[in-house]
């Protein structure tokens, strides 16, 4: 890998020839979203122009073809994550309706009053509140892993939290908000270890590492197609079949039954006891070419690529004195959140956009965690595939002119 080979996957990006505010486009919020390769665009406009039917149902040719690009996405999937059958893998709509599905299926299979749902302070809201609204149903309590200053998960807390009472670990790999990375294999082993199942957020990791579900032998893990170079309104959970296989469907309708009466209704297998009503079709189907684009690439070079414009990135940071990075342990991914004397985020935020530099400033939904910092919001720079070296040095260089014209 080099950074000819940087340059050739960033061309294959058509936003890159935008302008921004009269700048040529500078994009540091792929946490976010992450832009989409033009053969992704191109899978689906081909799709919807040659092979638009509904899947599942139609005997006919159209619909047999559809159905076959739409479950090929299922197989590369599997292969992308390694999972031990396509059946182990679920269609939603995101990360978000992934974890619903769990916390809502799986909380109505296993939860008894007074369980313990274990999480840790550094969640996404999308990994908080479905876990919080089937407490409150089944009358649980959530415990939550702390967190040291700079982000790095407190382990020794997070094995003594278990008890005959915990039913359920769910864990965020890589923070949105601050981007530490958790040490995840040792997590799903502790919780393992005390025979409790755990579910991986994986929404900031898919896009960013070789990912083995087996290897990890976590029992979910979810993420979004959107933030993996995919369309929005796509999303994968992987769960182990064992467990799949034992939970009732989270939502009802059709192409999820095996026979419906008045009077009652067996379901389908997996995957589709959980993919009630008609799919995200086009979006699966760029999803798939979305993978297809990375698989050619190669996830050790995106890696490595990435890791190099993290450590580029705190280094020229860490010189300036006005910026205080929040959550740096040095694992971060792809992601440096920080703050600026005397300077709102959304300021530095819009001042920077000016420049056509796209950065996020907020909360991350990761409320908890923001007020863990003490803060209110920070300014967010996060990286992908196609992001320069150039680009973060403009933007820290944009940061410069932001403080001086504050601190004139
Ligand atoms: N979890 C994490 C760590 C995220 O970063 C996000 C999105 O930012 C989500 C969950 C929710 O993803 P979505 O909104 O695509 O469902």
């Amino acid at each position: 890998m080099n950074m000819l080979s940087v340059q050739e996957w960033r061309s294959q990006f058509p936003i890159f020839q935008t302008n921004m505010n009269g700048y040529p486009l500078i994009y540091l919020d792929s946490a976010a979203t992450t832009q989409k390769p033009q053969i992704v665009i191109d899978s689906i406009v081909e799709h919807l122009s040659t092979a638009n039917a509904n899947v599942h149902r139609g005997v006919y040719e159209l619909s047999q073809i559809a159905t076959d690009r739409f479950e090929q996405t299922r197989n590369r999937i599997q292969q992308f994550i390694h999972a031990n059958s396509p059946t182990e893998i679920i269609f939603t709509k995101g990360a978000t309706e992934a974890i619903n599905l769990v916390a809502s299926s799986y909380g109505e299979l296993a939860f008894e009053e007074h369980d313990e749902i274990i999480l840790t302070l550094m969640e996404h809201h999308a990994n908080i509140i479905p876990w919080q609204e089937i407490a409150k149903k089944k009358g649980c309590i959530i415990k939550v892993v702390p967190i040291s200053m700079n982000g790095t998960l407190c382990m020794e807390d997070y094995a003594s939290m278990f008890t005959e009472k915990t039913k359920f670990v769910s864990m965020v790999w890589v923070s949105n908000a601050i981007g530490v990375e958790n040490p995840i294999k040792q997590c799903i082993d502790i919780a393992h270890s005390h025979g409790v199942p755990i579910l991986v957020d994986a929404s900031q990791a898919i896009q960013h590492k070789k990912i083995d579900v087996q290897s990890l032998d976590c029992d979910f893990l979810v993420f979004s197609g959107h933030k993996v170079y995919g369309p929005t309104g796509t999303g994968i959970l992987y769960g182990k079949s064992s467990i799949l296989d034992r939970m009732p469907p989270y939502q009802t309708g059709g192409d999820m039954i095996r026979k419906v009466t008045f009077e009652k209704t067996t379901f389908a297998d997996l995957p589709s006891k959980f993919e009630a009503g008609t799919p995200n079709i086009e979006g699966f189907i760029g999803l798939g070419t979305a993978i297809q684009f990375l698989q050619q690439i190669s996830m050790d070079d995106i890696t490595n690529h990435e890791l190099a414009l993290m450590n580029h990135a705190i280094k020229l940071i860490e010189q300036k004195e006005y910026i205080k990075v929040i959550g740096y342990n040095g694992t971060n991914v792809s992601a440096l959140s920080f703050s600026m004397d005397g300077v709102h985020p959304h300021d530095i935020a819009s001042l920077l956009d000016r420049k056509g530099i796209a950065v996020r400033a907020g909360h991350h939904c990761a409320h908890p965690l923001m007020q863990f910092y003490g803060v209110p919001s920070t300014t967010r720079i996060s990286f992908a595939l196609y992001t320069t070296v150039e680009e973060i040095e403009e933007c820290i260089e944009a940061l410069d002119e932001i403080h001086t014209l504050f601190h004139a």
